[in-house]
C-alpha cells in the first residue's frame, strides 16, 4: 500500500479483518471510523489478515477482503500481515509463556470441562469458565512441546482494570469468567486471544479500535500483553450495528455483507454515506468519499449503537445496476 503521509509516532492503530467471506456493514462502520479515527490523530494504520481458523477461510478471500476494503477507499500503512504466513512469532511467545510456567498442555474436551465447571455458561458465547480443578498436576504438561495439543495458559485471581473510550472504567477478574484461556490449539495454530496480542504487541498497536462484540476479551488480552512484557493498548470499543430485529449484523443476513452489496452494483460512496449518517456526520444518508468522511469525522463525536433498516438498505439500492 501507499505508506500515508499520516503515518507518524503518534501511535498505531490496525484494521484487523477475518477472510471469512462475512464482511458487513457493522464492520464497513468499524473499519471507517477507525481509520477516520488514525488519521485524524496521525496514528499509523495496519493491515492484519487474521486467517488462522484455515477451515472457515474460503480460497482467494484474503484477496477478495483486501479488495473490499480498498472498495471502501481505505488505505494502510506498510506491508498488509498475513496471520498464517508465519507461525514462529506465536511459537516464540509460547516459548516465553512456558519458560515461565504460565501454559500447560490440555486435551480436555468441552464437554469434560462444562461436566466440571462450577460456573453457569460465561454469557454471550455459550463459552464455560475452566476449573483450576482441571489443571494438569504433573510438571511435564507444563510445557510447550506439542505444537498439534491444546494448551492454556494459567490465569491467576486478580481484578484486571480496563479503560475503554467508550465505556469508561471496567473491571473483571478472568479467574472468575473465564478461567485459564484456551492460547494454542491442537490444528497447530495459536487461538485468537494470542494472536492478537503477539501481533498487536510486534507492530506496535497503541490504539485498538474495535466492535464491542470483543469488549469481553479485553481483560484476558491485558493479561497476556503484561505475561509477554508488554503494556496493553489504549482501547475503544465501537457500538454494534443491529437489525431491526435488534439481532447484530451478521453475515447469514446478505443484505448487509459488503461482497453482495458491491455483486449488486451499490456505489461504494453510498455505503460511506450511510455509515456517515451513522456515526452523526450526516442528518440522513447521502453518497460522499471516503475523503469527506475523514473531513467531517469528528473524533470526540460519542458513538451509538445504530440500526440498519429497510429505508437505509432502500438508500444503497437506489441508483445501483441491481
Ligand atoms: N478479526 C476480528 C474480527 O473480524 C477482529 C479482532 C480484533 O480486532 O481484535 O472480528
Amino acid at each position: 500500500m501507499t505508506p500515508s503521509a499520516h503515518a507518524g509516532s503518534a501511535g498505531t492503530t490496525r484494521l484487523a479483518p477475518s477472510p471469512t467471506g462475512s464482511l458487513h456493514l457493522g464492520n464497513a462502520r468499524t473499519f471507517l471510523a477507525t481509520w477516520a479515527m488514525a488519521r485524524c490523530a496521525g496514528w499509523a494504520v495496519r493491515l492484519r489478515i487474521e486467517d488462522l481458523d484455515r477451515s472457515r477461510v474460503p480460497a482467494g478471500e484474503t484477496a477478495r477482503t483486501i479488495d473490499l476494503l480498498r472498495w471502501l477507499g481505505l488505505d494502510w500503512d506498510g506491508p498488509v500481515l498475513v496471520q498464517s504466513e508465519d507461525l514462529e512469532p506465536y511459537r516464540a511467545a509460547m516459548r516465553r509463556l512456558a519458560a515461565d510456567g504460565r501454559i500447560f498442555r490440555c486435551e480436555r474436551t468441552r464437554r469434560e470441562i462444562a461436566a466440571q465447571a462450577l460456573s453457569a455458561p460465561h454469557a454471550g458465547e455459550g463459552e464455560t469458565r475452566f476449573p483450576v480443578g482441571l489443571r494438569p498436576p504433573e510438571p511435564a504438561a507444563w510445557a510447550f512441546l506439542e505444537a498439534h495439543a491444546n494448551h492454556r495458559f494459567r490465569v491467576d485471581p486478580g481484578t484486571v482494570e480496563i479503560r475503554d473510550r467508550f465505556h469508561g472504567v471496567l473491571h473483571e477478574d478472568p479467574s472468575e469468567t473465564v478461567g485459564d484461556i484456551l492460547v494454542w490449539s491442537r490444528a497447530g495454530v495459536p487461538t485468537y486471544q494470542l494472536a492478537v496480542v503477539v501481533d498487536d504487541a510486534r507492530t506496535g498497536v497503541t490504539d485498538v479500535v474495535r466492535g464491542e462484540d470483543l469488549l469481553e476479551s479485553a481483560a484476558r488480552q491485558t493479561l497476556l500483553f503484561r505475561a509477554l512484557g508488554h503494556e496493553p493498548p489504549r482501547w475503544h470499543h465501537l457500538p454494534l450495528v443491529f437489525d431491526e430485529q435488534g439481532r447484530r449484523l451478521a453475515k447469514r443476513d446478505g443484505a448487509c455483507r459488503l461482497s453482495a452489496l458491491r455483486d449488486a452494483g451499490v456505489d461504494p460512496a453510498r455505503v460511506i454515506g450511510l455509515v456517515a449518517a451513522w456515526s452523526g456526520l450526516l442528518e440522513a444518508p447521502a453518497p460522499m468519499t471516503a475523503a469527506d468522511f475523514l473531513s467531517r469525522y469528528d473524533p470526540d463525536r460519542p458513538a451509538a449503537p445504530v440500526t440498519f433498516t429497510a429505508g437505509d438498505h432502500a438508500f444503497l439500492l437506489d441508483g445501483s445496476s441491481g
